[in-house]
């Protein structure tokens, strides 16, 4: 089974539900045998946008071409999109075979080559033998891999997942998302998922476009959303982040020198191309030192501890500097002797970890 590795683009898409926007200008291309994660939470419009790829809801405005040609004007069933969506359910009187047949019947396929094509896809999601099983004489994850064989039984162009593990418990969905993510790379398959899980986004994404309230807020590859997020939503919804807010700032050479409504003083990340003025800080937890080796860093205050938490591998201090700031810190277990409640210490952060954002 060999994919297409056609590319996607997604134009000024935009969805319009009795006179409210819920899709607002959304723009995003794929270069063949790419995944993009749509990430949000709940309403930011995610499946509206899944939808009008797939033709099951008509933009109010814009385009998308796959292979560089529009499709918005053809039906669902000539688009060549597989899909897994939790409300295109497997056929539940159907057995594990006739619900992969049922695509590749749907297109004409001569019986040996249906055979042939099912038995590929069952072995592509480790299901051989289950052919025979009506869907509920499976679990939960042989249910979802049975519709992700589906969706690519017949090779389409694109792949279009909308929360695909939504159903499944925590240690299942992890296991499924790497094996999904495997799959997608063997077949090459341009592929959109969707997803309101940030560890999700980040582990199975090429790209990943946040979106908040049916706009676009960043789009870029993983590390880069989560190391430079651009605005205050992002920041926030793509891992945890300290946020120290900006009262002033100057441009100095060596760094953008800010100083918060508490009075911190810190140097920054300079503002990106195109932008004025900040409105806050973000400083990722794991960025930010403790201890004496602190005071090598270009940045760095004394900080009374509050809290320290054992996370597994990991310590988490939440701890407050003299001016007020309250920061959360995240450090490795095995890095030594941990701080304790009442204890107090240098920390500090480099200038590139300290980043200019919008609101
Ligand atoms: P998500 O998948 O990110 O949770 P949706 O795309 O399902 O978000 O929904 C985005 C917004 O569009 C929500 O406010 C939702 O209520 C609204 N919406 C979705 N479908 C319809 C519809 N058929 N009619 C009216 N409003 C809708
Ligand atoms: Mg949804």
């Amino acid at each position: 089974m060999q994919a297409q590795a056609a590319t996607l683009d997604v134009e000024h898409l935009m969805k319009v539900f009795d006179r409210q926007v819920v899709v607002r200008d959304v723009s995003f291309s794929l270069q063949g045998g790419e995944l993009l994660t749509l990430l949000g939470p709940s309403g930011s419009g995610k499946t509206t946008t899944m939808r009008m790829i797939a033709g099951f809801e008509e933009p109010t405005g814009g385009d998308v071409r796959v292979a560089g040609e529009s499709i918005v004007d053809l039906p669902v069933h000539k688009r060549d999109i597989g899909v897994v969506f939790q409300q295109y359910a497997l056929f539940p009187h159907l057995s594990v075979f006739r619900n992969l047949a049922y695509p590749l019947e749907m297109r004409g396929l001569r019986k040996a080559e249906i055979a042939n094509r099912v038995e590929r896809a069952l072995a592509m999601v480790r299901l051989e033998g289950f052919a025979g099983r009506l869907p509920k004489e499976l679990s939960g994850g042989q249910q979802q891999r049975v519709a992700l064989a589906r969706a690519i039984v017949f090779e389409p162009r694109l792949l279009l997942m909308d929360e695909p593990m939504g159903a499944l418990d925590k240690r299942l969905r992890e296991l499924m998302q790497i094996e999904i993510r495997q799959l997608q790379q063997q077949l090459g398959i341009t592929t959109v998922s969707v997803t309101h899980d940030q560890i999700e986004a980040l582990v199975m994404s090429d790209l990943i476009a946040v979106l908040d309230g049916g706009v676009l807020q960043q789009l870029g590859p993983p590390l880069e959303v989560y190391q430079k997020p651009v605005n205050r939503f992002v920041a926030d919804f793509l891992g945890e982040s300290n946020l120290i807010d900006v009262a002033a700032c100057q441009p100095r050479t060596e760094g953008l020198l800010c100083r918060s409504s508490r009075g911190l003083e810190t140097l920054a990340a300079p503002l990106r191309p195109g932008e004025e003025a900040a409105s806050w800080l973000v400083v990722r937890p794991e960025n930010i030192q403790i201890g004496d080796a602190a005071a090598e860093l270009p940045n760095h205050c004394r900080a009374g501890i509050r809290e320290v938490l054992y996370v597994g591998d990991l310590l988490k201090y939440r701890v407050e500097t003299e001016t007020g700031e309250q920061f959360s810190i995240k450090a490795l277990a095995s890095a030594g002797q941990p701080w304790r409640v009442g204890d107090t210490s240098l920390i500090g952060w480099r200038t590139e970890h300290c980043l200019p954002i919008r609101s």
